[in-house]
C-alpha cells in the first residue's frame, strides 16, 4: 500500500479543501498520514487518514496589517526551522512514496526533498509565485499601505533570508524564494480554482493543475435555521482568520436594518455578538455558519475574499461584494470585479449607505449573478477532488512512486 504524507497549517481555509482529496485517496486504499494542530485532529481522522500532531511546535497567530504577509513569511518558516529535526525522522521512518503539502507549509517540502520523494503541492489560496507575479493588478491602495510600513516589510524579508540561509545549513534543503513563498510549487501543483479564474493562468505551464474548489458536504450543518432564509437573502462573512471588524460588521448590520432583505452575518469567534449593539430583527449573527448550505440560499455574498469563499460563491452562482482584509484577497476581490462576477469594496471606505447602494446595484443587475454562475460552470468542469485524486495517482503511474 502507498504511504503518503500529508502536511497542512493550522487554517480552515487550507484544510476544507484537502480533505475530500484526502478522502478520496484513502477510498482508493491509500495510506495517508496528515500531520497540523490538535484542533484538527477529528476532521482528518473523519477522512480516515492517520493523525500527527505538531503539538506545540508550531504557534502562529496571523495578524491583521498589510504587512503581514512579510511578517508571516518569516514566523512560517522559523516554525520549518522549528519542526523539522522532528518532522523529517519521523517521515523516514514511515517510507513515504509521496509527499503532499499545503503552498504554505515550506516545511511539507522541505522533508520531501531531504528524503529525495515527489511532491504534490496544495494551493488553497489564489496562486502567485515568480512566474505569474506579473499579471496581478496594482492596487493603489496596496501598494500605498506597503510603502508606509516599509521598515517591516524589509525586517520581514531579511529575516526570512537568514532563517533559509540556517535551514540550508543544518538540514541541507531550500526554502523558497520570497516571491515564491506563498505558491511553493511541487513536483505537480493542485489549484483548487480553474484556468479561467486564475490570475496569470497562461504563465504556468502543465504541472500546474487547476481541479477547481472540492465542494463536499461537511459535518457543520449543527442548528443553523435554513428555513429562515426567506426572499433576496445576503449573507456576510470575513472568514475564520481576519475577521476582528466589529466597524464592519456594524456598518452592515446599520445598512440593512429597515430593509426587506434578510440577512446573515457570520462574525467568527473572535468577537462577541453583544459588541456590536442592537440586532434588527431582519438580520441573524452567529460566529460560525454552515456556508455551503447558507450560499445556495444567497443572492448576494458579501465576503473578504478568501480563496474558499469566493470559490464556494462562483460554484453556486452568487454574485459578491468582495471587501479584501489581507494578502491574496486584493487580488482575488480584482479578479472577481474583472470578470464581473462582483464589485471590489474598499474595506476601509465604506458607510452603511454605501453599502446598501452596492448591495442594491449586485442584487438589480442579472449580469453579476450569470458571470459569477459563468465561472461556477468552468469550476464544475475542472474535475475537483477526483480529478486531483486521479493526478496523485498518476504520479505512480508515471513511476514516480513505488508499487
Ligand atoms: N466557513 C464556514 N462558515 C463560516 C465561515 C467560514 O463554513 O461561518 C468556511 C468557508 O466555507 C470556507 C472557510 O471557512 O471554506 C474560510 O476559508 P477562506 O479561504 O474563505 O477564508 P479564511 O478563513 O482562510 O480567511
Amino acid at each position: 500500500m502507498a504511504t503518503v504524507l500529508f502536511y497542512n497549517i493550522p487554517a480552515t481555509g487550507h484544510s476544507n479543501p484537502s480533505l475530500p482529496l484526502v478522502a478520496e485517496l484513502v477510498r482508493r486504499g491509500v495510506r495517508v498520514v496528515y500531520h497540523n494542530t490538535d484542533p484538527f485532529r477529528s476532521q482528518v481522522e473523519a477522512t480516515g487518514a492517520e493523525f500527527r500532531s505538531y503539538g506545540a511546535a508550531y504557534q502562529f497567530e496571523p495578524e491583521q496589517d498589510v504587512a503581514a504577509p512579510f511578517k508571516a513569511m518569516g514566523m512560517i518558516l522559523a516554525a520549518s526551522e522549528e519542526l523539522l529535526p522532528r518532522l523529517i525522522p519521523a517521515a523516514r521512518a514511515e517510507q513515504p512514496d509521496l509527499v503532499i503539502y499545503d503552498t504554505m507549509c515550506p516545511w511539507g517540502k522541505q522533508v520531501a526533498q531531504a528524503l529525495g520523494v515527489p511532491t504534490v503541492a496544495s494551493s488553497a489560496i489564489m496562486l502567485v509565485i515568480g512566474r505569474n507575479f506579473r499579471a496581478m493588478p496594482p492596487d493603489p491602495r496596496l501598494q500605498l499601505g506597503l510603502l508606509r510600513r516599509l521598515p517591516t516589510v524589509l525586517q520581514g524579508i531579511w529575516r526570512y533570508r537568514q532563517i533559509a540561509a540556517r535551514i540550508q545549513r543544518r538540514f541541507g534543503v531550500p526554502s523558497p524564494g520570497p516571491l515564491d513563498f506563498f505558491g511553493n510549487p511541487g513536483d505537480i501543483t493542485l489549484v483548487y480554482t480553474s484556468r479561467l479564474f486564475q490570475m496569470g493562468a497562461n504563465l504556468l505551464d502543465d504541472s500546474f493543475k487547476f481541479v477547481g474548489p472540492p465542494i463536499a458536504p461537511r459535518s457543520d450543518s449543527s442548528d443553523f435555521p435554513l428555513d429562515w432564509l426567506q426572499g433576496q437573502v445576503i449573507y456576510v462573512s470575513l472568514g475564520t482568520l481576519f475577521n476582528v471588524r466589529p466597524d464592519f460588521f456594524r456598518a452592515c448590520l446599520d445598512a440593512f436594518k429597515d430593509t426587506p432583505y434578510r440577512v446573515v452575518l457570520s462574525i467568527g469567534r473572535k468577537i462577541p455578538v453583544e459588541s456590536l449593539g442592537p440586532i434588527p430583527p431582519n438580520c441573524l449573527v452567529r460566529p460560525h455558519v454552515p456556508q455551503l448550505e447558507v450560499l445556495p440560499r444567497t443572492s448576494l455574498f458579501i465576503t473578504h475574499g478568501g480563496m474558499n469563499s469566493v470559490n464556494e460563491s462562483l460554484w453556486y452562482g452568487v454574485p459578491m461584494l468582495v471587501a479584501p482584509q489581507v494578502g491574496d484577497q486584493y487580488i482575488i476581490a480584482h479578479r472577481v470585479a474583472q470578470l464581473g462576477a462582483g464589485l471590489y469594496l474598499d474595506p476601509q471606505r465604506f458607510t452603511p449607505a454605501s453599502l446598501r447602494r452596492d448591495a442594491a446595484r449586485v442584487l438589480a443587475t442579472p449580469s453579476f449573478r450569470r458571470q459569477s454562475a459563468a465561472i461556477g460552470e468552468s469550476f464544475k468542469a475542472a474535475g475537483g477532488y477526483m480529478r486531483a485524486a486521479d493526478e496523485v495517482m498518476g504520479m505512480r503511474e508515471r513511476g514516480k512512486v513505488r508499487a
